[in-house]
C-alpha cells in the first residue's frame, strides 16, 4: 500500500503542473487526492518563492535601467552639445511636462542585494513575447481564457470592469517599457482585480482587470507585456477557490521585496491594488 502511494507521488511529480491541476478529483481515492491536493500546493508554493525572488532580480534589474538611461540622457545632451540636431529631447510628451526632467532626482524602487546565497527559482520564466496593445491604464486578456479554462471547468469570460458578486486582487509579474522615455523595468507587482459574476446558468462569469504602471523616471504609461503563466496560474487559482474546488493554505511569512511604487500604479490610482493596503476582497 506506502508503495503504491510512493509510486503514485511520484508519478505526480512527473507531470506538468497543468496536468496535475487538471486531474478530475472524483476518479481518485480519497488518500490520492489528499496526494494530489499536497502536489498542487506545492507546485504553487514553489512558483510564490520564484515569484519572490523574481521580484528581488527585478529591482535590480530596475536600477541597471535606470543607470543605463541615465547614460542616454547624458549621451544625448553630449550630441546636443556638439552642435548635432537631435529630436530626441525635444519630441517629449506628457512626461516631460511637470518640468522635472533631471531623471537624477528619480529613484526607482531600491535594488535588494541579490547574494549569491540567495533562493534561485526552481525554473527561470521568460515573459512571452506578444505584440503591443495600445496603451491604456487597464486590460484585460480575453487572449487568455481559453488558457484558464484548461484549469477550470464551467467559466465564461466576460469583458467588463464593473464589480460582480465575487471580487479579488493580486499581483501578477511583467515587463513593462516606458512609451515615452523608453526606459524599461520589469516587477512582481502588476496589479491586477479579478472579478467574478455568479450566473444563474452555471457557469461562472470571470474578468481580471490588469493594471498599467508608470515610468519612474518621465511618469508616462508604459507598455505592458505581462506573463502569461503567471497570469493563468492565478486567475484560475481564484477561480478554483471561488467554485470550491480548492482551499489555499494560509501564508507563513512573506519574503522580502522592493517597496511598491504606489504612486506610478495604475491599480493604486483607482484603489484596486492588493498592495495599496485597501483590504478590499
Ligand atoms: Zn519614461
Ligand atoms: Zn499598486
Amino acid at each position: 500500500m506506502a508503495g503504491a502511494d510512493e509510486q503514485f507521488v511520484a508519478g505526480l511529480r512527473t507531470m506538468d503542473r497543468h496536468d496535475v491541476n487538471r486531474l478530475t478529483i472524483q476518479a481518485y481515492t480519497r488518500a490520492q487526492r489528499q496526494m494530489i491536493d499536497e502536489e498542487r500546493v506545492r507546485r504553487r508554493r514553489a512558483e510564490a518563492e520564484a515569484e519572490a525572488v523574481a521580484g528581488e532580480v527585478a529591482g535590480a534589474v530596475a536600477s541597471t535601467t535606470a543607470a543605463l538611461s541615465n547614460l542616454i540622457n547624458m549621451m544625448a545632451v553630449l550630441r546636443m552639445n556638439s552642435g548635432e540636431s537631435s529630436n530626441s529631447a525635444t519630441n517629449q510628451t506628457e512626461g516631460n511636462l511637470n518640468g522635472n526632467n533631471s531623471g537624477e532626482n528619480q529613484v526607482s524602487e531600491p535594488a535588494a542585494p541579490v547574494t549569491p546565497n540567495a533562493q534561485l527559482p526552481a525554473k527561470k520564466k521568460k515573459p512571452r513575447k506578444k505584440p503591443q496593445k495600445p496603451i491604456k491604464k487597464s486590460y484585460l486578456f480575453p487572449e487568455y481564457h481559453h488558457l484558464v479554462a484548461e484549469g477550470v471547468e464551467n467559466i465564461e469570460f466576460k469583458s467588463s470592469t464593473t464589480d460582480g458578486t465575487l471580487y479579488n486582487e493580486t499581483r501578477l509579474i511583467g515587463s513593462l517599457k516606458c512609451s515615452s522615455c523608453g526606459k524599461g523595468w520589469t516587477t512582481g507587482k502588476v496589479a491586477t482585480a479579478i472579478r467574478g459574476y455568479e450566473q444563474q446558468n452555471g457557469q461562472l462569469g470571470y474578468s481580471a482587470e490588469v493594471f498599467n504602471q508608470r515610468c519612474a523616471e518621465c511618469n508616462s504609461l508604459g507598455h505592458l507585456t505581462l506573463d502569461v503563466d503567471t497570469y493563468v496560474e492565478r486567475v484560475a487559482r481564484r477561480l478554483l477557490i471561488w467554485k470550491g474546488e480548492f482551499s489555499p493554505e494560509p501564508r507563513t511569512h512573506e519574503q522580502f521585496t522592493p517597496p511598491h511604487r504606489f504612486d506610478l500604479c495604475e491599480g493604486c490610482a483607482v484603489g484596486r491594488c492588493v498592495l495599496g493596503g485597501y483590504g478590499r476582497g
